[in-house]
């Protein structure tokens, strides 16, 4: 077998990089105004649009994805105790509520389409909890209306770690649109993307105007109203983010072909999550599973010779990091976690490439 089209190594992703000329109209604004950052003109373009996009209000823009996640808990004025979360996500989820002080409580995952068990969460309430922080992982949409009930009944406040559901529709609107606050990424590696970035979205305006304060060291000139922190994003940061959004119905066309393609080359050989009937969904991953983690390994290993790279997405379960202050047993996430990949996924990807991908996993599997 040769390898690929060209001796270029295919990832798991490849930031998308919008024409030079493109960015570069926004860099001469900015050397125009003058203006690089404190939520500068660029910054407000980009949140107006992403809002308007999304078909959300009370849209924040702030340095990345993790620090989104910090601000929801401080903003909903969440300071200790415990937040009832998912072992099944990249470790930022887990780690900006250690960083926040308090206690993740693992509750395992769905087995169809990984998000947090809505049936498993109420054993898990104490009167310690503060809040549940579900991921929307890998696009896919939790049970949001299970988990308000509880959250409801409970008194408790809801997060989604939604850094995977840029554009996801959910029964009609946003994905982005349920809980207290959802929060994005906007990291290279994500399907939108502005080098680095992220944003946070609230239900109410009273927590949105919390947020802002938050992001901008919590005063206002020389008036102090509260204790922050410096999240603001810079007008380069802003400028990516147009640049890219200019391009972001060719980059979901793309994608979408991409996943297709997968799809009908794959024959139904590696089994795949189940899309929830009312989700329109933004292909932000392919993940595949495996049977076991040894045959997963294998693949690996004979896509890794053409040079090619998947990832692990999400290996390990985080219930297991060691550092985590209490152990807990979540036997669907441990196991799905040991077999589960993310195939290459985004726009400069090519159908040779996708061909050759399956061959070898069929070939393997
Ligand atoms: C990428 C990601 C984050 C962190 O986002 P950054 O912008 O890289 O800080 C958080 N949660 C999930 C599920 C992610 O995939």
């Amino acid at each position: 077998m040769t390898t690929a089209t060209s001796s270029e190594k295919i990832f798991v992703t490849k930031p998308y990089l919008p024409p030079k000329e493109e960015y570069y109209s926004y860099v001469d604004k900015i050397y125009e105004t003058g203006h690089l950052t404190n939520e500068g003109p660029l910054v407000k373009e980009l949140e107006r649009k992403l809002s308007d996009y999304l078909g959300v209000k009370n849209f924040q823009y702030v340095t990345n994805g993790t620090i989104a996640l910090q601000f929801a808990l401080k903003a909903l004025g969440i300071e200790d105790g415990e937040i009832i979360s998912t072992p099944f996500s990249y470790v930022a989820t887990t780690s900006s509520i250690l960083w926040e002080r308090c206690k993740p409580v693992f509750v395992d995952i769905e087995p169809d389409n990984y998000t947090l068990d809505v049936n498993k969460i109420e054993a898990a309430i104490t009167d310690k909890t503060k809040a549940i922080m579900p991921v929307h992982v890998f696009g896919y949409a939790c049970d949001v209306d299970g988990i308000q009930k509880i959250a409801d009944k409970y008194g408790l406040k809801v997060i989604y770690d939604a850094a995977h559901a840029f554009g996801s529709i959910y029964k009609g609107k946003s994905l982005l649109s349920y809980g207290d606050v959802s929060t994005l990424s906007f990291h290279a590696t994500k399907l939108f993307h502005t080098v680095e970035g992220g944003a946070c979205i609230a239900k109410d305006k009273e927590v949105f105007d919390r947020l802002h304060m938050i992001k901008r060291f919590g005063n206002i000139g020389d008036e102090h109203y509260n204790l922050g922190i410096n999240g603001k994003q810079s007008e380069f940061h802003a400028a990516m983010g147009l640049a890219n959004f200019a391009h972001l119905e060719d980059i979901k066309q793309r994608r979408k072909t991409i996943s297709e393609y997968y799809d009908e080359l794959l024959e139904g050989r590696l089994a795949r999550p189940s899309v929830q009937s009312e989700l329109e969904y933004n292909y932000a991953y392919y993940p595949v599973l495996f049977k076991t983690e040894e045959e997963l390994l294998s693949v690996f290993a004979a896509l890794n010779q053409q040079g090619i790279y998947p990832r692990r997405y999400f290996y390990p379960s985080l219930n297991t990091i060691g550092y985590m202050p209490e152990r807990y047993k979540c036997l669907v996430s441990e196991d799905i976690s040991k077999r589960i990949a993310c195939l290459p996924l985004y726009v400069g990807l090519k159908d040779s490439d996708i061909e050759m991908i399956c061959k070898i996993i069929l070939a393997d599997g």
